[in-house]
């Protein structure tokens, strides 16, 4: 490899081995990335993120990935050139590189520049587009860019220029005479010298203007104003980038609000804290109705310590009248067990299957097991009553976490029953919260903290302390709001149907009234 400024350089005979992907993150909303950006992603061995990506889009790299967060407020401070070596270095290394950038990589992404970097020291690259802050305005605002009244044109214009001999000067003339939407990036800080430069040149001071900051994300807001005040608006309401200014009189034909913000739960900011295989479901359906999603899991899940008396309990199915599932948790591990035992879903055939609840039910369901057995309330109460009658004589084996309540094999040998119980999981306390989570819940940045069970609110509380009263708590049962209150921290909402979707009404009950 020959050396040029420093950076490795092309050759012929050995080209690079590695690669960069330069890939548009979006503007925040962590849906909007594409599926081949988020395939680059699960191959990168290196990422360079800008300080305006979404964390959670960070999450598709792989856990070995090294991370870098770059420009403002990120991890390091670095240079231009800094990055390109970066880059350069990784990629002849042999490392898939991406390069994510908040929004399009080729709007004011500075990719023209790293792109001829590259190229100059024969590193391959390609760059997989992202939706835009201009276009993503315009949809979570409801303020169409192009109108077919309005706007036949749209113009994407920095207001931070940079003093290059390159490139020539903006042409505020011609800008102001542009028949369609302008709209400025970058231009929250220099609003007084765009604007004004606008205004020169015969713009109408009364031209609407929509100032649309952080948009989709859960704290997006847009104020309106005209060009004539644009300046004097963000100084009055101390609006901070990033925003976007939509100029043109498509701003006067849109909506007050949008889809977005008419969600119920939107400005909601909701920590999940199920264990980790768990969250997406409750996340996604969260997001659905506008909360933005942090993710805290509060235990998780392991094998249990001994697997002998699964497997025992396993080898012989046939012995017990029921099989009893008090999780989804317990009925894939229980179920999986057996197939690495190298047996299947024959074996059951004898038992009839209790779930506790329609979660279990479906986890069931999952494997294509119908539960014989569901009681109307999702508690071991009310799943031991629905036994019970039947117990005697009878043999159940009950699958569950090592911490557990008792009170369904109490009922049930209660009742003359004969109950095994076998641990087909452990539930493990996670002991180190997420640094930034705990600052957001200390800084009053987290709105609610879902508790969907007892041993879940007891982490919690190890986890947290009382920055716990700094959002309020929404438990998915009378047993885990039990707990809570036990533990100090009463909930301010409890879900009537003890499900996810039961818990997710009872928050937007609460937030709606
Ligand atoms: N490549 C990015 C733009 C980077 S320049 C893109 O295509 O969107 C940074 C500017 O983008 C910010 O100053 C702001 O004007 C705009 N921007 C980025 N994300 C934004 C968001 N979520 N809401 C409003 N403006 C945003």
């Amino acid at each position: 490899m020959r050396q040029h400024n420093g950076l490795p350089r092309n050759s012929s005979t050995h080209p690079c081995p590695g690669k960069v992907f330069f890939v548009g993150a979006g503007p925040g909303d962590p849906g909007l990335v594409t599926l081949r950006g988020v395939r680059c992603l699960r191959q990168a061995d290196l990422v360079l993120y800008d300080y305006l990506v979404n964390a959670l889009v960070l999450k598709h790299s792989p856990p070995r990935a090294e991370m870098v967060g770059l420009g403002h407020h990120a991890t390091k401070k670095i240079d231009q050139e800094a990055i390109h070596r970066l880059m350069i270095e990784a990629a002849w290394a042999g490392k898939t590189v991406v390069r994510l950038k908040g929004g399009d990589p080729t709007v004011f992404g500075r990719s023209a520049e790293e792109i001829e970097a590259l190229e100059s020291a024969g590193v391959p690259f390609e760059v997989v587009p992202g939706v835009t802050a201009a276009t993503a305005a315009a949809a979570y605002t409801g303020i169409s860019i192009t109108h077919g009244d309005y706007s036949s044109a749209v113009a994407l214009v920095t207001g931070q220029e940079r003093h290059s001999k390159k490139a020539p000067p903006l042409d505020y003339a011609a800008l102001a005479r542009f028949p369609g939407t302008v709209v400025f990036y970058m231009g929250v800080t220099s609003a007084a010298q765009w604007s004004h430069a606008m205004l020169r040149e015969g713009k109408p001071p009364d031209t609407p203007v929509a100032i649309v900051r952080r948009c989709s994300w859960s704290d997006q807001s847009t104020s309106r104003c005209t060009l004539g005040t644009v300046a004097e608006t963000i100084a009055a309401e101390g609006i901070r980038p990033p925003a976007v200014i939509l100029v043109g009189e498509v701003v006067a034909h849109a909506g007050r609000d949008s889809w977005f913000t008419r969600r119920p739960l939107f400005g909601q900011r909701i920590l999940v804290t199920r264990p980790r295989q768990q969250v997406e479901a409750f996340a996604d359906l969260l997001a659905d109705y506008g909360a933005e999603v942090l993710v805290q899991p509060a235990i998780e899940i392991a094998d249990p310590e001994d697997w002998r008396p699964v497997d025992r309990a396993l080898g012989r199915l046939a012995e017990y009248h029921w099989v009893v599932f008090s999780s989804a948790n317990g009925v894939n591990r229980f179920l999986d067990r057996l197939a690495q035992l190298g047996s299947d879903l024959r074996t059951l055939a004898p038992v009839k299957l209790a779930a506790i609840g329609p979660g279990t039910a479906e986890a069931l369901a999952a494997y294509r097991l119908h539960a014989d057995l569901v009681p109307d309330q999702y508690r071991a109460e009310a799943l031991a009553e629905a036994l019970v009658e039947q117990a005697p004589g009878r043999r159940f084996l009950l699958v569950r976490a090592s911490r557990g309540r008792e009170v369904l094999a109490e009922r049930l040998t209660g009742a003359g029953g004969a109950v095994e119980q076998v641990v087909a999981y452990q539930s493990l306390d996670v002991v180190q919260p997420d640094p930034d989570i705990a600052a957001a819940l200390r800084g009053g940045q987290i709105d609610w903290i879902t508790v969907t069970s007892s041993a879940i609110a007891k982490s919690l509380v190890r986890l947290f302390g009382d920055d716990l009263r700094r959002a309020k708590l929404a438990s998915i049962s009378p047993i885990t709001s039990e707990t809570l209150r036990f533990l100090g921290y009463a909930p301010t909402a409890e879900a009537s149907e003890y499900t996810m979707n039961g818990l997710a009404a009872a928050i937007l009950a609460t937030v709606v009234t």
